[in-house]
């Protein structure tokens, strides 16, 4: 099969810093780009090396590209995917999917039921750092897992103090940008999510948007076997100087992994059990948003799956969504 052609819906800043390059690193082509406004289409174009753009977002549907990157502002998502499906084109969507689970879950069978992929841009699950994870507990190294604890504590750039922090702003919100990426490591790793508590809060002075800007949720997990497991995630976009790190405890033994949650691939992965502390040797040295596009190029082409399915966005949004409103409601939220 010739070079993937794609098309970019949304000039955004993940594109221009991570997804452009990864395309192209893929071995795919970027046609153009789609924005709301003819300036920022035309500069975007101008400034990545696109050779088209549009503000008509049937036009961009109607070039000759295989497939669209989805990376406007979260409450687009679930229109843009559909129109993209409809007019036969494969889809990379940015997280969250969609705003309601039953959006995600319309767009996930559409594109089942064309035969295209859909497929959510996680970048975390595909890192080599949780795919080591997810095999040394599936190998029974640390027993029966019991808990888990995310820290995904960051400083939000200054260029991206807009729309995500707005009230009332559909799409916003410290939950749906980091807590739903939480879930994209979680799920995979520790089964089926069955409920969530969480507390958000505001907390920077520079917050003007007045969205909750932190957050905490615990989240039950049922497996296959063993008993319920806890896991724990610290979302924030007001803590400047912490590393990110994922912790995972067993009846047999604990896995450190630091950095885990960075979108580079500097994390250290340590196996703490009854023989000792040992460093596991992880090959860290890919572009996560590269992992992602060939795993996305290769499903296309019909060997093999994307990092993260639709489905798996799906599900990631719904543990967002169940801590999103029980830190609305005080209540625990029960997930289907
Ligand atoms: P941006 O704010 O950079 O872009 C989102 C949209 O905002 C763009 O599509 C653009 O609309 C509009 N926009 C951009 N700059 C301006 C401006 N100066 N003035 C007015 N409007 C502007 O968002 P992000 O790149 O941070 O996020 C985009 C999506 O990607 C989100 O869904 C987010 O959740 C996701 N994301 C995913 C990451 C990952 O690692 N997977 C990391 C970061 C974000 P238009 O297209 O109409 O020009």
């Amino acid at each position: 099969m010739p070079a993937l052609k794609w098309g970019l819906i949304g000039a955004s800043d993940i594109a221009a810093t991570r997804v452009i390059a990864a395309i192209r690193a893929s071995g795919g082509e970027t046609i153009g780009v789609f924005s709301g406004s003819a300036d920022r289409a035309a500069d975007f174009a101008a400034g990545n090396g696109l050779p088209d753009y549009t503000t008509d977002l049937d036009a961009l549907l109607d070039w000759e590209i295989d497939a669209v990157y989805i990376s406007s502002t979260n409450a687009l998502h679930f229109e843009q995917a559909i129109r993209a499906l409809k007019a036969g084109k494969h889809v990379l969507c940015e997280k969250p999917l969609a705003l309601e689970a039953v959006q995600a879950e319309a767009m996930v069978e559409l594109a089942e039921a064309l035969g295209l992929v859909l497929a959510a841009n996680h970048h975390l699950p595909g890192s080599p750092l949780h795919a080591k994870v997810r095999e040394l507990v599936s190998a029974g190294t640390i027993g029966t897992v019991l808990s888990a604890k995310i820290a995904h504590a960051v400083l939000l750039p200054e260029r991206l103090r807009g729309w995500r922090l707005g009230l009332g702003t559909p799409g916003s919100g410290v939950i749906l940008d980091i807590t739903c990426h939480d879930a994209s490591v979680l799920n995979p790793l520790l089964g089926t999510p069955v409920a969530a508590t969480a507390m958000a809060v505001r907390q920077a002075a520079w917050n003007t948007g007045g969205q909750e800007d932190a957050a905490m949720t615990v989240i039950q997990y049922q497996g296959d076997a063993g008993p319920p497991v806890l896991a724990q995630t610290h979302d924030s976009f007001t803590v400047g100087f912490a590393q990110t790190s994922l912790e995972v405890h067993g009846t047999e033994g604990t896995i450190q992994v630091t950095d885990a949650m960075t979108q580079d691939t500097a994390g250290q992965v340590i196996l703490i059990t009854a023989s000792g502390t040992r460093a596991v040797d992880v090959d860290c040295s890919q572009d996560l948003y590269v992992i992602g596009l060939r795993a996305f190029t290769a499903a296309v082409k019909g060997t093999g799956v994307p990092t993260a399915t639709g489905r798996d966005g799906l599900m990631a949004l719904k543990v967002a969504l169940a801590a999103q409103e029980s830190a609305v409601s005080g209540r625990t939220v029960h997930i289907n």
